[in-house]
């Protein structure tokens, strides 16, 4: 076998890594909740849509610090992260009438983690039938509700 030796390469990406801006960050520092799709602000931690989501109303909880590990987060914001949780079960479970709940944390690529360097909670609801034949077989999933409305919904149960 032959080795190709590129230390540069080495520095090339380990910059690249480090230049490349956070999609949490930004949502935060953009000033428009509506155009991030944050639908809520709280002391340590903040609430945000994802654009890519598993079934209509999932959010992920989200702290303002840049953390890539648990264990780095100071308690005050793991605690608010814990309450924000419940609090967003209680509003999808009046919105959607979910049959159940997914809570939880991808901590690092190799876990599954799609922002690897900015930990964050997701919360999502569920139905019996939600993981059916089109979405396992077809990598497909059918989204009966655009991010604006939930965005709509949200942010107004929120709010009350
Ligand atoms: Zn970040």
């Amino acid at each position: 076998m032959d080795y190709l030796w590129t230390p540069w390469r080495y520095a090339y990406v380990s910059t690249a890594e480090k230049a490349r801006s956070c999609v949490f960050c930004d949502a935060v520092k953009l000033g428009n909740d509506e155009k991030a799709r944050i639908v809520h602000r709280g002391q340590q931690c903040f609430v945000i849509l994802n654009t890519y989501p598993y079934t209509p109303g999932h959010v992920m909880i989200v702290p303002y610090a840049h953390l890539d590990e648990l264990q780095k987060l100071p308690s005050e914001a793991a605690s608010e992260m814990m309450v924000l949780s419940q609090r967003m079960e209680s509003v999808l479970r009046d919105l959607y009438q979910p049959d159940g709940i997914n809570l939880g944390m991808n901590i690092g690529k190799a876990a599954g983690a799609g922002i690897a360097g900015h930990i964050h909670m997701h919360v999502l609801p569920r139905w019996v039938a939600d993981a059916n034949f089109v979405s396992v077989v077809c990598e497909t999933r059918i989204l009966p509700e655009t991010l604006d409305v939930t965005w709509e919904r949200m942010t107004k149960a929120l709010s009350s």
